[in-house]
C-alpha cells in the first residue's frame, strides 16, 4: 500500500469526502493519473486494483473537477476566479478588452455591416466627434457583454449589474429625446 493515501483515510478507515477543518472537498489521484471522487476511490471494484488511488488533494479553487469512473463534478471549494474585476459600466468603458471590440465593431467591416451608420461616423469623424447615437452604443456594450464567458470571465452578478446600468441609461436617454441622436450634434 502506497503510505501516501494514509494520511487521507478517516477513522473508519474509508478516503474521506471533505477535509477538516473547513469542509474543503478531497479528490483523488490515481496510479494512471486519473481524478476521482471520494466514492470511486472507496469502490472495491477490481478495476480499482489495477489503478489505485494513491494521493488525496482538496480541490480548493479552478474549475470543476470530473470523475473518471462515474463522471460526477466536484466543485472547487472557491469556485472559479473571475477573469475581470469591473465594478461599474465606467470600468468596462475604460478597459482594453471593450476598445478592442469597439475598434472591430466600427472599423472597415461597418461599412458592410451598417453602412448609414457607417456614412454618418465617417462625416462626424471629419469634425473629430464620434457620431454614435446612446442607442447604438448602448447596443454595442450589450454585445460585448454578450461575448464574455459568464462566471469565467466576468460573473452572473457583474453582468446583471451592468446590463442594468445600461437599461437605466437607456430610459434616461428616451426622457431626454437624446437616444438616437448622435452624440456630437
Ligand atoms: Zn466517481
Amino acid at each position: 500500500m502506497n503510505p501516501g493515501i494514509s494520511i487521507w483515510r478517516g477513522e473508519d478507515g474509508k478516503l474521506i469526502t471533505w477535509a477538516w477543518p473547513g469542509g474543503y472537498p478531497v479528490l483523488y489521484i490515481t496510479k494512471k493519473n486519473e481524478i476521482l471522487c471520494p466514492d470511486c476511490a472507496n469502490s472495491t471494484d477490481p478495476a480499482n486494483e489495477e489503478d489505485p488511488p494513491i494521493m488525496g488533494f482538496i480541490h480548493y479553487e479552478g474549475p470543476p473537477e470530473r470523475c473518471a469512473d462515474c463522471g460526477k463534478l466536484t466543485e472547487s471549494a472557491y469556485g472559479e476566479p473571475i477573469k475581470y474585476d469591473w465594478d461599474d459600466i465606467n470600468d468596462v468603458l475604460n478597459s482594453s478588452e471593450w476598445s478592442r471590440f469597439q475598434n472591430d465593431k466600427l472599423g472597415n467591416d461597418l461599412f458592410i455591416n451598417d453602412p448609414d451608420r457607417a456614412k454618418r461616423q465617417y462625416e462626424y469623424a471629419q469634425n473629430g466627434l464620434n457620431g454614435s447615437t446612446p442607442q447604438e452604443e448602448i447596443d454595442d456594450v450589450q454585445e460585448f457583454l454578450d461575448t464574455l464567458v459568464i462566471g469565467e470571465e466576468i460573473s452572473r452578478h457583474q453582468y446583471e449589474k451592468f446590463m442594468l446600468e445600461l437599461d437605466k441609461s437607456e430610459a434616461w436617454h428616451e426622457n431626454n429625446g437624446s437616444l438616437n441622436r448622435p452624440l456630437g450634434d
